[in-house]
């Protein structure tokens, strides 16, 4: 698994996703990335919108 360092923003919304983040489920935690608190979107650590 990989840390992606740069700066993810929510592909939906913009949001600055915040660097230090709480996984929101198992899929996270293996895969890393972020669900926007500001929509909801997931994505994944590079910011990608996850289908
Ligand atoms: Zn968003």
């Amino acid at each position: 698994m990989s840390i992606n360092l740069n700066t993810v923003y929510c592909p939906v919304c913009k949001k600055q996703q915040p660097k230090i983040r709480k996984p929101k489920g198992w899929k996270e935690i293996l895969w890393g990335g972020y669900t926007c608190e500001n929509c909801g979107c997931k994505m994944d650590k590079y910011g990608k919108e996850r289908k």
